[in-house]
């Protein structure tokens, strides 16, 4: 509580009692804690691959750029932590424009089938790394209308977190659920998991379960932020299905029309 005192004083100065105002900023406390504990993530992440290239920056100056293995490996570090650099930069503008109140959707016929199968196509490769299996199913009608680039992004994001978070030889499968108002993209892994208590927090900023380990896959720890806020833009919401060690369901439900 904020307290503010104040004497009150008839018009003849006889001293009448005090005034006290207690004004509850507990939700403005609760707001400023936000903002700090986002500056000082941020500035964590940006701080741990610049001192990386300031490191070997430093080595090659001294001299290791001389042998020619040291150098290629040293520059390939380099690259990879700009390249962090560069994504985390990306999506924290991104989430910013997102969370704006003038954020507006680019609506239109939307295709979600079509959607999956561009996403499918996107995180192949890292799929193929592990030999993991991506098994799409589609819908007979999954039209909504929506912002095809941006639900590029959410089922983008979910496919990429889910071949992230599984071990090699499993099966993703990636599922589009038709419904007279609804249409549903699943994506089902058989990865770690995540524990019943963790479910709410892994869509907080830069919230991981395991920090170590997602910063080491590369990603920025924004990407479910990012689905969740764009997915409530659809008016569309998230829901999570999950077994520690067994593996993770994310259900995209979307409407198919937008309120005026
Ligand atoms: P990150 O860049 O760390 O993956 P995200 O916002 O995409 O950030 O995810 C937040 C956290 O949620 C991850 O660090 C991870 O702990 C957990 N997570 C996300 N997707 C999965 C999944 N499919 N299986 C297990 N854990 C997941």
């Amino acid at each position: 509580f904020a307290v503010y005192g104040a004497p009150v004083i008839s018009g003849h100065g006889k001293w009448l009692g005090i005034v006290i105002v207690l004004h509850d900023i507990t939700e403005l406390k609760r707001l400023e804690q936000i903002r700090k504990d986002f500056v000082a993530n941020v500035s964590h992440e940006l701080r741990t691959p610049v001192t990386s290239i300031k490191g070997f920056t430093e080595t090659l100056l001294d001299g290791a750029y001389e042998d020619r293995s040291s150098l290629l490996m040293f520059l390939e570090i380099i690259q990879k932590e700009s390249n962090r650099i560069m994504l985390l930069i990306q999506d924290l503008l991104d989430l910013s424009k997102i969370e704006q109140s003038g954020f507006h959707l680019n609506l239109g016929d939307t295709d979600l089938n079509h959607v999956a199968a561009r996403a499918a196509e996107t995180v192949q490769l890292a799929a193929s790394d592990k030999n993991i299996r991506l098994v799409i199913e589609t819908a007979s009608d999954a039209r909504i209308q929506g912002d095809a680039d941006r639900l590029l992004q959410v089922v983008t994001n979910l496919l990429s977190n889910a071949v992230v978070y599984s071990p090699e030889d499993t099966e993703i499968w990636l599922r589009i659920k038709e419904g007279k108002r609804h249409v549903t993209v699943e994506v089902e892994d058989q990865g770690i998991g995540i524990a019943q208590q963790e479910i709410p927090r892994v869509f907080e900023r830069f919230y991981r379960v395991d920090r170590a380990r997602s910063r080491n896959s590369g990603g920025t720890g924004l990407g479910l932020a990012i689905v969740k806020h764009l997915t409530e833009a659809h008016h569309g919401r998230i829901q999570v299905i999950s077994e520690p060690g067994q593996g993770t369901t994310f259900q995209v439900v979307l409407p198919r029309t937008q309120p005026e």
